[in-house]
């Protein structure tokens, strides 16, 4: 292995995780075993696969510490609460994905942890919290409102107080913030979103830059089971050498179509901290490299919103995100989501290009005029 830490971003997703000797194909392909012969560094299937490696090489590389691959996001997270002592204290993002919150509601009833939800846009209440939890729980942007938490402040406090942090870093992805650069404990991902990239996997990884933690991690993945496919590894890591580019565009064309819905007659409200009017603009601008490819923008109502959704040709209604496609969602459809406004529909902006996107959007919005 070559030193990787001083490369660009866009360099190690390309670079890291191969194999540097003579004759070795250029990427680690997959490898399908469920054993190994006698003698080697893996022997059984559940204990390591050399495509799993090379994926957790290049994760850990971008986000500066080192990952632990699972079966999904939500594997990774349920084996990343599972290390917090029984009646941990934990502080979450009252928005925190919804998965998330469920697991965290499981294990309040079932006398395993205590759980507090706060809004974690609010700096000052969670500063003031942080001081009575043994663990902190964060995502930002946040899912689907795009708040954004003052994580640089946030994962500094919890730090000088002993307070264990993990951040969802699904939404922003290593190249537009690294948490474990500011203190957190663990970083989290769904895979199956902007690093898989196209809407064909399920994967997740779980971060740190404590050798105790990993090692941990692997021996619970070990041992619980929840381990990743080599498949979906090995097209994760496909999918994270091209995400840099992708995002890049991802992001531009969400600044384009939050501009252009927010000048919108139709629209109420446009929500993405790339927004010069976003309430949280200055502090994504200021920790942040660009602003995600997340938006969410408000109609009227759940009637508008369905309509403008059966109206779309080319954006694709469904959950999920991250994907070369734009896809949306009225998120209040969801149980648990009954806090999110009923018109809110989520855009995850994809490839496609950007005046292809705003004239499918365009046409729908008009739809609303014509029936209203
Ligand atoms: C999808 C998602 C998860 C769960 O990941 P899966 O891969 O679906 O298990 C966790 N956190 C966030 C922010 C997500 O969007």
């Amino acid at each position: 292995m070559v030193e990787m830490r001083d490369y660009h971003p866009e360099t190690l997703a390309v670079a890291a995780g191969r194999v540097e000797s003579p004759g070795a194909p250029l990427n680690v392909p997959p490898t399908f075993a469920s054993t190994y012969r006698d003698g080697g560094a893996i022997g059984y299937g559940r204990w390591g696969n050399p495509t799993w490696s090379a994926f957790e090489e290049a994760l850990g590389v971008l986000e500066g510490g080192d990952a632990v691959a699972f079966s999904s996001g939500q594997g990774a997270i349920a084996t990343t609460l599972s290390l917090l002592p029984p009646g941990a204290r934990v502080l979450y993002p009252v928005d925190a994905y919804l998965g998330t919150r469920a697991l965290l509601s499981r294990l309040e009833s079932e006398g395993r942890l205590t759980i507090r939800p706060i809004d974690v846009t609010d700096t000052d209440a969670v500063l003031d919290a942080v001081g009575h939890v043994d663990a902190l729980w964060l995502e930002s942007p946040t899912n689907p409102l795009l708040g954004v938490a003052e994580l640089p402040r946030i994962l500094t406090a919890a730090n000088d107080v002993g307070v264990v942090s993990v951040v969802d870093n699904t939404f922003a992805t290593p190249f537009v913030q690294r948490p474990l650069t500011w203190g957190a404990t663990i970083v989290v991902h769904s895979a199956t979103k902007y690093i898989g990239g196209h809407s064909d996997l399920l994967l997740g990884a779980v971060v740190t830059r404590d050798s105790q933690r990993r090692d941990e991690l692997v021996r619970r993945r070990t041992l619980d089971g929840a381990i990743p496919g080599t498949m979906e590894t090995y097209l994760a890591l496909r999918g994270l050498r091209t995400l840099p580019v992708r995002l890049a565009r991802q992001q531009s064309t969400a600044g384009v179509l939050a501009t252009r819905l927010s000048e919108h007659a139709r629209v109420m409200r446009v929500r993405y901290p790339g927004l010069a009017t976003d309430p949280h603009h200055g502090r994504a601008l200021s920790q942040m490299k660009g602003f995600g490819a997340m938006l969410a923008f408000e109609v009227a109502d759940a009637a508008a919103a369905d309509r403008l959704t059966g109206a779309l040709e080319l954006i694709v209604g469904t959950t999920s995100l991250g994907g070369v496609e734009t896809t949306i969602d009225r998120r209040h459809r969801w149980p648990g989501e009954e806090n999110v406004p009923p018109g809110l529909l989520r855009l995850s902006v994809g490839l496609e290009h950007v005046d292809d996107l705003w004239m499918d959007l365009e046409g729908a919005l008009a739809q609303l005029d014509a029936r209203a």
